[in-house]
């Protein structure tokens, strides 16, 4: 069993760390994460610059690109088999609701889905990583439930696990979830630079969650793990008859 580790926070981030130590005890694990924080890079593929891979130590590399760029060398390029999973995270922060629609790390394990390659997507959903590590038997576990259903692992879909901000021993166990909606306001903020000049920041300002029983927001809240099986196929297949009805025509 060979496992690609990646993720979105670069390749030092305590995270990558658990999670490739984790994943030890499952299989045989590579490493292939960018050189960088890369967070919120979505699915962006480097097409404009060459990329370069580093290795790093015996099977860790960076790469100068986006996670999607690390999975699309490591499959392509660097590793010497095609890996049997794509694990990625663990994300210092969560990724729930529209976030994974911004996320790099499920990013990560989208461009392996689109390989063909079962893949995961983890995110702890607290403010300090330094508590990721007491995490890492948990996510052992899940890991290894997961990869025993490889061969039943469906098509065009990613697993997104998020874990819940309390110690281990405090999780209530696993919840298989839908994404909650997440509202963002005031994430815009405009001022002026020392010379006057007026400058944008994206981020920050407040959130409200839409998020009843059954969401991915509300498991974790709830202290449970939440798994939302996540499809690449965006199509809105309630609509597709009710857009036939306008009856458009060139
Ligand atoms: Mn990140």
């Amino acid at each position: 069993m060979l496992i690609l580790c990646t993720n979105d926070d670069g390749y030092l981030a305590a995270g990558l760390g658990v999670l490739a130590e984790a994943a030890r005890g499952v299989g045989e694990v590579r490493v292939v994460a960018p050189d960088r924080e890369q967070s919120a890079t979505s699915h962006s593929l480097t097409m404009h610059f060459p990329l370069r891979a580093r290795q790093m130590q015996e099977h860790l590399h960076h790469v100068d690109g986006t996670p999607t760029d690390c999975v699309a060398l490591a499959v392509g390029a660097i590793l010497d088999g095609r890996p049997d999973f794509v694990l990625s995270g663990i994300n210092h922060g969560q990724n729930m609701g529209e976030d994974v629609l911004y996320s790099g790390t499920v990013a990560g394990a989208m461009e392996a889905t689109i390989l063909g390659i079962p893949a995961v997507a983890f995110s702890y959903t607290g403010r300090d990583p330094e508590q990721i590590a007491a995490h890492g038997p948990l996510v052992r576990r899940l890991i290894s439930q997961i990869v025993e259903h490889r061969s039943d692992f469906p098509a065009e879909t990613l697993l997104n696990v998020n874990l819940p901000a309390v110690p281990p021993h405090e999780v209530r166990g696993v919840q298989v979830t839908r994404l909650a909606r997440r509202v963002y306001t005031d994430s815009l903020t405009r001022a002026k630079d020392p010379s006057g000049r007026e400058y944008f920041w994206i981020g920050g300002g407040g959130t409200e969650w839409n998020a009843p029983e059954g969401t991915d927001f509300w498991a974790v809240d709830h202290g449970y793990v939440s798994i939302t099986p996540l499809h690449l196929d965006l199509t809105n297949y309630r609509l597709l008859t009710e857009v036939e009805r306008w009856d458009l025509a060139p």
